[in-house]
């Protein structure tokens, strides 16, 4: 059976997913990959084990479905690290410190992406064994897992990528606020601080903010809170970090409060964990869930929605079981919870398809139906595996028991799907599209061509609305606004991101929050010539719209991502 891919997924399944021999040469075609890790991960399965095999095949066969990269990267093979997502721990020792660096060189090179809080690290200029004002504080530290980083490449893959976050009472706060200032500085980091309730009622009020030793609890020092706040928003601006980690709003969804505070994420935020926690994401392609009633008109398929997402579930809950744990204390937290994040992509592409612009009511209204069904399926899925394979081990300490047996602590999570959802041939996550026509820098050999959204393209060319002339001026302006004749109605249906007003784009990300016991990674674009109050006032809305995290990104404000999302330019 012959995979239907395009070009950009066969591209990127060669240069990084496709097993190799010793020698490098590819060994395995698209289709044998995606036969590896079904049969890999079938492997689970106490009865009817080939059935499921062919289950999990047919579903990332059609790109309806795909695991994060190290599943598809390593399911099958030697390796079998097949988690996506880890938060390390970092404590206040030159042991610890670097223990926990080991730990995280381990975990790039299997592929997975590693978020850290660094506040119980004691601040710049305090006193260390060896002596008054020497410690170097958590940003020199940071300078150093970045460097590793940068040098500890994924089997030739990708970089890794972490999560730096340091909370508002850290008396290196504002160091670590303004640590991107210089755009050459922690490029493996995305940056958050961890912000309270109370310290947002303080900004709101104008009062004085104190901030605390983390190796006595004593007072160091104060600030204005509204110094901190004004320089966070000023930062976000100019670089795009950092962001925001609502610590309280995180607790108040924690579904095992038992096990104490959250205090931590993974790279992108779509996943708060424990120290030495990781969790294996998946997700639905919501592109292809569309069905014509007896009319013509298109709608959602909810009937393949609810059998992709409870078969997605399952993949992902075998996953733990085969998977292969890198550390002792990872696979003790990893298994008492079994926390998966099934998730989405293609949700612009599916709005075009219904013909829903994504600044619209109704593509809210719609995001909220869509993710509270995909919760309630998930859950579904996971109550049937607790019947049958036995709840996680933590049930008793969570907030399920003992109405809700479940064989998974958290069920959803929405990832930013950087390089499965070009595999599956659709658009990011929950983003709206970025471009309709964008240049593709290949990966393998650096030529540039151009490329067109073959949704919007479809879209446009069945209603005789695709020219030369339009074709040229998407190149030219990246999508149909200001094209002369085009109707206000496509051109709403074919906004892109930075068309999009803030507002819809919180909009969106609060929708499928509302229904994520995770979180959602979204990036809120802007373009270029927004003004700083305004992503002070982003950052804002989305603390009382109750998100748990929230990151901007301002057009022209950072050369180069973290995370190597695909191959656009
Ligand atoms: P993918 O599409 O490769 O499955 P996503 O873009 O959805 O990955 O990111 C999901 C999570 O995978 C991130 O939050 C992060 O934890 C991890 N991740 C992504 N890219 C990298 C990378 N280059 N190195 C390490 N971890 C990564």
């Amino acid at each position: 059976m012959e995979v239907m891919l395009t070009d950009n997924a066969i591209e990127i399944l060669r240069a990084r997913y496709l097993a190799r021999d010793e020698a490098g040469k590819v060994v395995e075609t698209p289709a044998q990959l995606f036969r590896r890790v079904a049969r890999a991960v079938s492997m689970a399965e106490a009865c009817d084990r080939p059935l499921w095999e062919e289950r999990f095949f047919r579903l990332m066969e059609q790109g309806e479905f795909l695991p994060n990269s190290p599943t598809l990267m390593n399911a099958g093979l030697p390796e079998g690290q097949l988690s996506a997502c880890f938060v390390l721990p970092v404590g206040d020792t030159m042991d610890a410190i670097f223990e926990c660096l080991r730990h995280t060189a381990l975990i790039h090179q299997s592929g997975g992406g590693t978020g850290f809080n660094f506040s119980s690290v004691r601040p710049r200029g305090d006193r260390t064994g060896s002596g008054p004002g020497t410690a170097s504080g958590p940003l020199a530290f940071m300078q150093v897992f970045d460097e590793a980083t940068r040098q500890v490449r994924q089997g030739g893959r990708r970089r890794g990528a972490n999560m730096g976050i340091l909370e508002c009472t850290h008396p290196d706060v504002l160091a670590f606020v303004r640590s991107k200032e210089d755009p050459s500085q922690l490029q493996n980091f995305n940056l958050s601080v961890g912000v309270s309730d109370q310290f947002m009622k303080a900004v709101e009020r104008g009062n004085p903010w104190a901030l605390y030793n983390p190796r006595d609890g004593k007072q160091w020092g104060e600030l204005p809170a509204r110094e901190l706040w004004g320089a966070i928003g000023q930062q976000a601006w100019k670089r795009g970090d950092p962001g925001l980690l609502f610590l309280d709003t995180i607790n108040a969804g924690n579904t095992v409060p038992s096990l104490g505070r959250l205090q931590a994420t993974n790279p992108c935020g779509e996943l708060p964990l424990y120290p030495y926690e990781s969790c294996n994401l998946g997700s639905v392609n919501l592109r292809g869930m569309v069905r014509k009633d007896l009319q013509g008109h298109p709608g959602v398929d909810w009937e393949r929605l609810g059998a992709t997402v409870r078969t997605g579930l399952r993949f992902l809950d075998n996953v733990i079981s085969v998977n292969r744990f890198l550390l002792p204390q990872v696979r003790e937290v990893t298994l008492a919870n079994r926390k998966v994040g099934l998730g989405v992509m293609g949700w612009a592409e599916l709005l075009i398809e219904l013909g829903i612009p994504y600044a619209s009511e109704q593509a809210v209204d719609l995001a909220r139906n869509v993710m509270g069904f995909i919760r309630e399926c998930s859950y579904e899925a996971s109550e049937e595996l607790a019947r049958e394979r036995g709840p996680f081990p933590n049930w008793p300490g969570s907030v399920f028991y003992p109405k809700r047996p479940l064989r998974n602590a958290t069920c959803n999570s929405v990832a930013p799907t950087g390089s499965i959802s070009v595999i599956a041939g659709t658009s990011y996550s929950i983003e709206p599209l970025y471009a309709l026509a964008f240049k593709r820098v290949g990966i393998l050999e650096g030529e540039t061509q151009w490329e067109t959204n073959q949704v919007a393209y479809r879209w446009l060319l069945e209603r005789g609305l695709w020219t030369p002339d339009l074709e040229q001026h998407l190149r030219d302006n990246g999508g149909v606004s200001g094209y002369q004749g085009m109707a206000t109605g496509v051109r709403e249906l074919l906004a892109t991101a930075h068309e999009i007003p803030w507002e819809y784009h919180l909009a969106h990300q609060q929708a499928f929050q509302e229904h994520t016991d995770n979180a959602v990674s979204k990036t809120v674009n802007l373009p270029r010539e927004t003004p700083e109050s305004m992503v002070s006032e982003v950052y804002w809305r989305a603390w009382e719209l109750g998100l748990k995290g929230i990151t901007v990104y301002r057009d022209g404000s950072r050369e180069g991502q973290v995370l190597q999302h695909c191959s656009r330019s």
